[in-house]
């Protein structure tokens, strides 16, 4: 694995080795992967701007739509491509909407957690966000930004051409040991909820924190029976497309440096991800004897 200092330092040899390997593999397919942001403070609106230009000079952004279609092996890509999805549903994610990815022309995912839609209460969002988010604003008041978006702005959102994607309830980890009834009403239940309240069929849902210790079998199993396209947050191409597989995300802040980011969507990081997630995989290729935590 490499040091997180290195990568800045690799990226140039790393998009060159995989650009040169690419050219004499026969069928090399381009490469597909998925960002992960989280809410975004004010101050740091100007940072996703350039950090997305930086990105959009080097990979193509996709639409959810397109993305369905090239991971149900419907459509395939010409250029390595990129999906945005945002995660939690925080205020910010609208604001961002708005001012950076309109312009931008990019259509993203939105994945949110109906409890904290539905809190209008200051003291309990506040609370939300400290115990379910494990967020720890340092000011006694919540500020604008980390509040949820409420179900207007999530219309608002679809009008736009974006999609709204379900990432539980109350952002509980999934892990073995829940009881059905209580992954059910987290995973389904809250899906179902968006549906009520737009008047849609949700296909996409996203575990919350996303890493391996997150993702159990009976939350796997619920999960990929429900929704058509299931995300970890383990960092991988989604090149292997047409059959059952856990989606593979890149998380990412906006502070991170530029050349950092191009190494992790080049795949330098990825070995310390890919084993775990392919387990995740054959789970859900029906190899029921592969034990997940
Ligand atoms: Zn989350």
């Amino acid at each position: 694995m490499l040091l997180k200092a290195c990568l800045p330092i690799v990226y140039p040899f790393y998009r060159t080795f995989r650009r040169f390997s690419s050219a004499f593999r026969v069928n090399e397919k381009p490469s597909l992967r998925v960002l992960l942001y989280h809410g975004i403070a004010p101050n740091e609106v100007d940072l996703l701007k350039s950090q997305l230009k930086w990105l959009s000079k080097r990979w193509n952004f996709i639409t959810p739509t397109h993305f369905e279609k090239v991971v149900s092996g419907r459509k395939f890509l010409k250029k390595d491509s990129l999906l945005v999805s945002f995660d939690d549903g925080f205020k910010s994610d609208f604001f961002v909407a708005d001012k950076v990815l309109k312009p931008m022309n990019i259509k993203a995912i939105f994945f949110v957690i109906t409890d904290f839609v539905e809190e209008e209460r200051e003291c309990q969002t506040l609370k939300f966000v400290r115990e379910n988010l494990k967020l720890n604003p340092k000011e006694s008041g919540l500020s604008d930004h980390l509040w949820s978006m409420n179900w207007e702005d999530l219309k608002k959102l679809r009008k736009m051409g974006h999609v709204i994607g379900a990432h539980t309830k109350s952002h509980k980890r999934l892990t073995q040991g829940l009881a059905k009834e209580t992954l059910e009403v987290e995973i389904r239940d809250s899906a179902k909820v968006i549906e009520k309240k737009l008047g849609f069929k949700v296909q996409h849902f996203a575990f919350p924190f996303g890493d391996f210790a997150s993702i159990g079998q009976d939350a796997l199993q619920i999960a990929s029976e429900h929704f058509d396209f299931v995300y970890s947050g383990l960092r991988g191409f989604n090149r292997d497309w047409g059959s059952a597989k856990i989606l593979r995300r890149d998380s990412l802040t906006v502070h991170e440096n530029v050349y950092t980011i191009g190494s992790f969507l080049e795949g330098a990081c990825d070995l310390r991800y890919s084993s775990k997630a392919k387990l995740l995989d054959m789970h859900l290729a029906g190899k029921m004897g592969v034990k997940l935590l």
